[in-house]
């Protein structure tokens, strides 16, 4: 190899100089190589740039201090192919070690021949573009990103053409494609993709869309939505840059705008079931404080709507306003609405208000927290049922209770007895020859007979005796606490009250008597059938021995009387 020899000051050397003071003008490096491309001289420049002394490198190639691995392989390749046909290179950029790490380095060269073609080696010029290199890349790094955006980007220079934009803005522009190129003014952007038919929410008033587009853009503003032609929401959001450029980021809010549309209408149909429900209904969040309810409540309720939901705490109002209406202590009734209203599990009540109206509270804790209770005017369905009631357990002609009923009511009163080891007498209560009544005055005059006949009997009965029609003139009377002697004694003022009825029939009054047969079940012995059958058994032998009489079981404590 060569050894580098002090070159004398002839031309070639005042050509170096001025080559020198080029390279050093340009922030570079002059080189020169010999055949085998070994480097011969690098002007004293690189060891400004690079820390490396010119001499270093005398002798070597680039392989030897370049990094290979900073060029792709097939650029490399190319390069080196270049070099082995002699031919001129620009631009080869590749990376290189200094004394202050790895840098970046662009260089160009010839190749030299000498008069008769023989090739001489290369020479060439190179710099250090590290800060080029670095700017380049942050820009990739940041196109990148941008490209990568969720959302649609756009950057407008000062001059407001398009300097810069990613794939989604392209995308939702692909119809007018052409007007997001860059160097695009906006303004032709939006009115070509008016034309386009992008804007749908502008139709029928282009041009003022257009004006307050351009004003917007002009003077960027809180961010704003509007909806593409293709259905889709995008919120624009504008920033005006220090250097006066535009930046555009849209997102597409299609699904938010969505999910709000569907609240909406979930929300408008809520309301209108609030409205138009016949019930009441209060809503409560987990504080217990009124976050729904409908004007029905304070009518179901009868309170004042404005009066409580004008109080700071509507919540707090209403509950002592029902608190009020009960007949306990305000302070306890509130607490224990409040009590109710933080349960884990649904509750159903009934209440009357102040005015006697009977209302029905059905509460159901709401899972995400909070308390929902709906009232309901019962008043009227409570008559109705009362009404019910009354027919379906009543005899309609007396009054009295009927046949199912009597044994009802008896049957329990039965099982009472025995529990407690009570006496309990039985009457079975029969109108004498009634037969002949209806024969002689009518069906009507013996209904007379008969309700006259009931009302006599209760009017002869305690009220905790229980009096049912069993039969067609056949009636039963289940006396409590009676014992043979009592019963006989309420049995004879019954059949007494009877027997003075006058009762108003087809020419002139007539009269009625019962025949009575009682039996008593001391220590409530036996069962209510058996007992009923024994005074069944003494109302026949009434009936055997003349009618109009009282007589009892023979096997019960008093004997045929
Ligand atoms: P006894 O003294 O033996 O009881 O004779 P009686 O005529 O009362 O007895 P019987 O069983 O022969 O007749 C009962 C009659 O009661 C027969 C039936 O037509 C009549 N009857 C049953 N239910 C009604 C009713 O609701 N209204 C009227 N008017 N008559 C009724
Ligand atoms: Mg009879
Ligand atoms: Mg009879």
């Amino acid at each position: 190899m060569d050894q580098p020899s002090p070159q004398p000051r002839d031309s070639a050397q005042v050509a170096r100089d001025y080559l020198q003071d080029f390279a050093v003008a340009m922030g570079g490096w002059f080189w020169e190589t010999d055949a085998e491309l070994r480097f011969t001289y690098f002007s004293p420049s690189v060891e400004d740039i690079t820390g490396v002394p010119a001499e270093w490198h005398y002798g070597k190639t680039r392989e030897d201090f370049s990094i290979p691995e900073s060029v792709a392989p097939e650029v490399w390749e190319a390069h080196l192919e270049c070099l082995r046909r002699r031919e001129p290179f620009t631009d080869f950029v590749f990376q290189r070690r200094a004394t202050d790490g790895v840098k970046w380095m662009r260089t160009s060269g010839l190749p030299v021949f000498d008069e008769a073609g023989e090739f001489q080696g290369y020479r060439g010029a190179a710099s250090d573009i590290t800060a080029e290199m670095e700017a380049k890349l942050a820009s990739d790094r940041l196109i990148n990103a941008i490209e990568n955006l969720q959302e649609l980007f756009v950057l407008w220079g000062p001059d407001d053409r398009l300097v810069v934009c990613n794939q989604g803005f392209r995308e939702i522009n692909a119809k007018v494609i052409e007007t997001v190129q860059p160097g695009r003014l906006f303004e032709d952007h939006i009115r070509t993709a008016m034309a386009a038919g992008l804007y749908p929410g502008a139709a029928g008033q282009e041009e003022a869309w257009i004006q307050d587009r351009l004003e917007r853009h002009r003077n960027p503003g809180a961010p704003y939505e509007m909806q593409r032609q293709d259905g889709r929401w995008i919120m624009l959001a504008e920033q005006r840059l220090p250097d006066g450029s535009t930046t555009t980021i849209s997102t597409d809010i299609t699904q938010r705008k969505r999910a709000e549309q569907a609240l909406t209408e979930k929300h408008e149909i809520l309301e209108t079931a609030l409205t138009t429900i016949p019930d009441g209904v209060q809503v409560l969040d987990s504080d217990l404080q009124l976050v729904a309810w409908n004007d029905r409540l304070f009518e179901v309720l009868e309170l004042d709507r404005d009066a409580i939901i004008g109080t700071a705490n509507p919540g707090q109002a209403l509950r002592r306003a029902l608190a009020e209406q009960g007949e306990d202590d305000v302070q306890t009734a509130i607490e224990a609405q409040e009590a109710t209203a933080r349960t884990s599990a649904p509750i159903q009540y009934e209440q009357r208000l102040a005015s006697g109206k009977w209302m029905e509270c059905r509460g159901h804790p709401i899972a995400s927290g909070g308390y929902l209770a709906v009232y309901r005017d019962i008043d009227e369905s409570k008559r109705l049922y009362d009404r019910l009631e009354y027919l379906a357990t009543t005899d309609a002609l007396t009054e009295v209770a009927n046949r199912r009923s009597f044994l009802d009511r008896a049957e329990a009163e039965f099982d009472r007895a025995k529990r407690y080891h009570r006496n309990v007498s039985i009457l079975m209560i029969d109108v004498d020859q009634f037969k002949t009544v209806n024969d002689q005055h009518g069906h009507a005059v013996g209904d007379d007979v008969l309700s006259c006949t009931a009302a006599a009997c209760r009017e002869a009965l305690r009220d905790s005796d229980i009096l049912g029609r069993v039969g067609g003139e056949e009636f039963a009377a289940l006396l409590p606490e009676a014992g043979a002697e009592t019963a006989h004694l309420v049995a004879e003022r019954l059949r007494l009250a009877v027997a003075g009825l006058s009762i108003k029939g087809n020419g002139g009054a007539i009269s009625a008597s019962v025949s009575i047969g009682v039996s008593t079940a001391a220590k409530a012995r036996g069962n209510l059938n058996e007992i009923m059958a024994e005074a069944d058994e003494a109302l026949y032998e009434a009936k055997r021995q003349g009618r109009n009489r009282v007589v009892h079981f023979s096997g019960s404590d008093m004997g045929v009387r």
